[in-house]
C-alpha cells in the first residue's frame, strides 16, 4: 500500500529547435519530465533521444541542447535514482534511453508495446533502445490511475496507445501534459488536422477527450510537448511546479 502522492514536476527541455516555414518559423521543443512523489521516490516521464541521434545531419542546431543525463545529472540524479518510467510512446525522441533504466519498471499502453512489437517500422530505428531484454516493462489497459494525483490517459491518434498524462500537485492543482496527443497549443481544438502519419479520427477523439478533461478537472495548466513557444514561457529545471 503506498499512499505517496506527487509533490513536484519537473520540466527537463532537450533545447528549442527553429524549424524554417513559408510563413513564421515553426520553433519545436523537446524534453522529458521528472515527478517526485511525498515519498522520495522518482518518475520519469519518457526518456529522450539516444546519443546517436544529437546533432543529427540536415536538421537545424538545437539551442542550449541537454540531454536527458544532463538534465538529472543537473539535479544530482542518476538513471539509478529513477524507479519508474511512463512511457508514453516509442517514438525516437521519446524513448531512445529507455534501456539506461533495466533496474526501474517501465509502464506503456499494451496496445502500443504489441503495436511496436509487431515490427511496425515507424519504431524500428529506436527498437535496440526500448525494446532491450533487460528490461521490465507493465503493460496497461486503458486511463489508469496510477497512484493518488497521477492519471495515465490513453489517447490514441499520434499513435496506436499513446498516453498522456493528468497530476496533481498540492499548490498547482491539476496539471495536463498532453504530450504528443496536442503538440502544439494551437492544436487544443476539436477542429484540428493532423499529420500523414496519425490517424485523424483518433487524434480528433483524443483531443476531445482532453479538452473535457481540462474543463471538468478544472486544469490549472495544459502543456504541449513540442510547443517551444510555450515551453519559452514555463518553469523549467531547475525550477519546478509544485
Ligand atoms: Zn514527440
Amino acid at each position: 500500500m503506498t499512499t505517496a502522492t506527487p509533490q513536484r514536476l519537473y520540466l527537463l527541455p532537450f533545447g528549442i529547435t527553429i524549424l524554417p516555414r513559408p510563413t513564421t518559423p515553426l520553433v519545436m521543443s523537446s524534453g522529458c519530465y521528472l515527478v517526485q512523489l511525498s515519498d522520495g521516490r522518482n518518475i520519469l516521464i519518457d526518456t529522450g533521444l539516444p546519443a546517436e541521434y544529437t546533432h543529427a545531419v540536415g536538421t537545424p542546431p538545437t539551442e542550449n541542447e541537454k540531454s536527458m543525463f544532463q538534465n538529472l545529472a543537473d539535479l544530482n540524479l542518476t538513471p539509478a535514482d529513477i524507479d519508474t518510467v511512463i512511457c508514453t510512446h516509442f517514438d525516437i525522441d521519446h524513448a531512445g534511453n529507455n534501456d539506461a533504466f533495466p533496474h526501474a519498471e517501465l509502464i506503456v499502453q499494451r496496445s502500443h508495446y504489441e503495436l511496436a512489437r509487431s515490427g511496425h517500422e515507424r519504431f524500428a530505428d529506436g527498437r535496440a533502445h526500448w525494446d532491450h531484454p533487460d528490461l521490465r516493462y507493465r503493460l496497461i489497459d486503458g486511463d489508469t490511475e496510477l497512484l493518488p494525483g497521477l492519471t495515465l490517459l490513453e489517447t490514441s491518434g499520434h499513435t496506436l496507445g499513446h498516453q498522456s498524462v493528468l497530476l496533481h500537485l498540492p499548490n498547482t492543482g491539476n496539471i495536463l501534459l498532453a504530450i504528443d496527443a496536442v503538440s502544439f497549443g494551437s492544436q487544443f481544438t476539436i477542429d484540428r488536422t493532423a499529420s500523414p502519419v496519425e490517424d485523424l479520427e483518433q487524434v480528433l477523439a483524443s483531443t476531445r477527450k482532453l479538452i473535457d478533461i481540462a474543463e471538468r478537472e478544472k486544469v490549472a495548466l495544459v502543456i504541449f510537448h513540442h510547443d517551444g513557444k510555450q515551453w519559452q514561457t514555463l518553469k523549467t529545471a531547475p525550477a519546478f511546479y509544485d
